[in-house]
């Protein structure tokens, strides 16, 4: 079995247990004589594989009651819509721009109601979290937006912003359960699964009951209401099946690694390992303000676009996958999720730390 170290931003690395377990398990789930893609969402193999999996799920981040678990599909940007959709009963969205992400959810909602941008970082192409203490949060918001964790810039929000009593709304698709969260500070939390938990295909949505309403915009498809996809426990319509299983098998590897507690040692751990390797280096260093450090997504250059292309290539010919920078930033960009071993980034530090001594002038 030949396996790569894969710092892919997404669809990204899983846990290795969880894959050989599916493997195990492809052929005939737990004696049913079937793969878990070919059973119906509605038989009690499926009840109990989506049921362990929320259950999990509250465990991991100590959901309280009051919030539900939807598990659903069309990726994180599909609930760039869903979220002034369902939640803009005055027709008015407060947006903090930290990334494109942001800017795509800020520039969607504005298709539905009044998207007011009211803190951007876009100045410094992103490379930090703008200070959010203070901010001119319109009195008659629904809601105000981040995007927790940017996945192409590398920063994240280390203390949640000051959003005056009203609801926080976050797309943590590359945070989502690196670090434990106390859910009672959102009002909804959601995330495509396909950059730290499991397969493309599903986005799980968190929540607050009393967000969950009829009176949504006029506008909003029966399957982008929140209430249609609650009332129906997820199984409005064929559910992703199997990334819905995959995703119940990371969240029971969780618990197995000390839950969420466990996971942000291990996280923080491995991140310093890269950070503090380029602090030090003379050839590379990381993009971002120090203090907004995301501990998933490191970026980095050497300063020189030939330099870095040939970095990428000679990492890629030694195991070392998808290092490229997004295409809006160039450089190099290591996505280090929680399925990504410590002996991942230090076999790619001691690589960066060759490439260094090999090539500096
Ligand atoms: C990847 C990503 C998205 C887009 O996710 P899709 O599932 O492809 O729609 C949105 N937000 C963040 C923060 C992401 O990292």
């Amino acid at each position: 079995m030949a396996r790569v170290y894969n710092f892919s931003a997404g669809p990204a690395t899983l846990p290795e247990e969880v894959l050989q377990e599916a493997a195990a398990e492809m052929m005939d789930y737990q004696g049913c004589g079937m793969s878990v893609m070919e059973i119906s969402h509605r038989t009690p193999i499926f009840d109990k594989i989506i049921g362990e999996a929320e259950q999990d799920l509250r465990d991991l981040m100590n959901i309280p009651d009051n919030y539900k678990v939807l598990f659903l599909q069309g990726g994180a940007y599909q609930q760039f819509a869903a979220v002034p959709m369902n939640l803009m009963k005055n027709g008015v969205g407060d947006y903090i721009v930290t990334g494109q992400w942001a800017k795509k959810a800020w520039k969607e909602a504005a298709k539905y109601g009044k998207a007011n941008c009211i803190a951007s970082s876009e100045d410094e192409t992103f490379s930090y979290i703008p200070d959010c203490s203070d901010l001119p949060i319109s009195p008659d918001a629904d809601y105000v937006y981040i995007c927790e964790n940017n996945t192409i810039y590398g920063t994240k929000f280390k203390t949640l912003p000051n959003t005056k009593g009203k609801d926080l709304v976050a797309d943590v698709s590359s945070c989502f359960l690196s670090e434990p969260v106390d859910v009672s500070k959102y009002a909804v939390i959601y995330g495509g699964v396909q950059k730290n938990i499991g397969p493309a295909g599903v986005v799980i949505v968190i929540i607050r009951e009393d967000l969950i309403r009829d009176d949504v915009l006029p506008c909003t498809p029966t399957m982008l209401k929140y209430k249609t996809q609650a009332d129906a426990g997820s199984l409005f319509n064929t559910p992703p099946v199997y990334g819905i299983y995959i995703c119940g098998k990371v969240f029971k590897w969780l618990k197995k690694q000390g839950g969420l507690e466990g996971i942000q040692a291990h996280n923080e751990a491995k991140a310093k390992i890269l950070y503090d390797f380029l602090d030090e280096s003379k050839m590379f260093s990381g993009t971002v303000r120090k203090e907004d450090r995301s501990l998933m997504n490191v970026p980095f250059v050497t300063g020189d676009k030939e330099l870095d292309a040939l970095f990428v290539k000679e990492a890629t010919a030694a195991g070392f996958m998808n290092l490229k920078g997004h295409r809006s930033v160039g450089g190099m960009r290591a996505s280090i999720y929680n399925a990504m071993p410590k002996a991942g980034v230090e076999a790619l530090v001691a690589f960066m730390k060759e490439f260094e001594a090999k090539y500096s002038k």
